[in-house]
């Protein structure tokens, strides 16, 4: 599928706006309500819509939330999904906390060899007050488990605030010395009204400039073809890969080649721009497979040649949270 001169073969599919996290740059600070469960689209119809997707030119999945592994049968959906032709690549990004080594084990024998955990330091306490709950242990375990069990690569996504856990960076990127760990650090977007504050904000350059005085210049890595938006480096002589995520800094859109399929069942073809098409109210009509891929191709038709975040004004700021569109 082409949209913006950009050939798009990514789904993001959210099965879940729920969490059993709050983290505090995701959930929003004041009281917030989730979505009625008869509006959140079945796995079947998940399917359906994949499996269209797939046959427009989609070859790669991630499953992501909310959490992914709160929602009930989770595992039997993912097996399915795997089943799906010409899906070649699908992986998950996690908070971590529910999976086990076992859990893990049945994800790889699905087929599924990347996943995406999320940690934003190495501090039990920090982690509480950041997530808003005790379980760094489980989190630090899974990610060790998907590591031993083969899952490669294991990234691991960390969100950096000012004063919360900016003492957190040399840590995290010191994992990429002994693991072969992608340690990405991703620019904080505003988003919903999360409790953070905007000097609370840190861009890359500043990440950047810390680690080097740490560990000594970043050395590029050459791009592959499954990489995502992060550019990344290595230490010299480090096994793991630093990564940064700026879409704030730098945005990237230009290479996005990705389409949103949130959990209400609305396609939107970027994370930063409030346009959505419902596709799962037609499902639920009766539309035919064509019609379905009529309107995944006109979602597409809206892919915005770039988002409006960088300028900072609030009228462009997504008015959801990313647990209700999908991270
Ligand atoms: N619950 C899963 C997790 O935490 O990995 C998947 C969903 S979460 C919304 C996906 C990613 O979005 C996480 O890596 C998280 O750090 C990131 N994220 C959430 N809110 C963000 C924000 N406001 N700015 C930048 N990244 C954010
Ligand atoms: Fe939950 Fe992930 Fe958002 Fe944290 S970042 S609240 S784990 S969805």
């Amino acid at each position: 599928m082409i949209a913006s001169n950009r050939t798009i073969n990514y789904l993001r599919i959210s099965v879940t706006d729920r969490c059993n996290f709050r983290c505090l740059y995701c959930v929003p600070s004041s009281p917030f309500s989730v979505i009625e469960h008869k509006k959140i689209a079945r796995y079947e119809e998940i399917l359906r819509i994949t499996k269209l997707a797939c046959e427009l030119g989609i070859t790669k999945v991630r499953i992501t939330g909310g959490e992914p592994f709160v929602r009930k049968d989770i595992f039997s959906f993912l097996n399915r999904l795997c089943a799906i032709e010409n899906l070649k690549d699908i992986s998950i990004t996690t908070n971590g906390a529910l999976l086990t080594r076992k859990k893990i084990e049945q994800l790889t024998s699905f087929g599924i060899k990347r996943l995406n955990f999320s940690l934003d330091t190495l501090d039990p306490v920090k982690f509480s007050q950041i997530t808003g709950r005790d379980r760094f242990k489980q989190v630090w375990e899974s990610i060790f488990a998907s590591h031993e069990l083969g899952i490669s690569p294991v990234k691991i996504n960390a969100v950096i605030l000012r004063g919360i856990n900016d003492d957190e960076i040399e840590n995290l990127t010191a994992l990429t010395l002994k693991y072969p760990f992608h340690i990405r650090f991703i620019e904080y977007m505003p988003m919903g009204n999360s409790a953070v504050e905007k000097q609370q904000q840190i861009l890359t350059q500043e990440i950047r400039e810390k680690i080097e005085s740490r560990f000594g210049k970043l050395v590029p890595v050459e791009r592959t073809f499954n990489d995502g938006p992060a550019k990344k480096f290595q230490i010299s002589g480090a096994r793991g890969i630093v990564g940064f995520i700026t879409p704030i800094s730098s945005h990237f859109c230009s290479e996005c080649n990705r389409l949103r399929l949130t959990s209400r069942g609305t396609l939107r073809p970027c994370l930063l721009n409030n346009y959505e098409k419902n596709i799962l109210n037609p499902l639920r009509n009766g539309a035919s497979d064509d019609e379905l891929k009529k309107i995944i191709l006109s979602a597409l038709t809206k892919k915005p040649a770039f988002h409006g975040l960088t300028d900072q004004s609030s009228e462009n700021i997504p008015i959801s949270h990313m647990t209700s569109i999908g991270g």
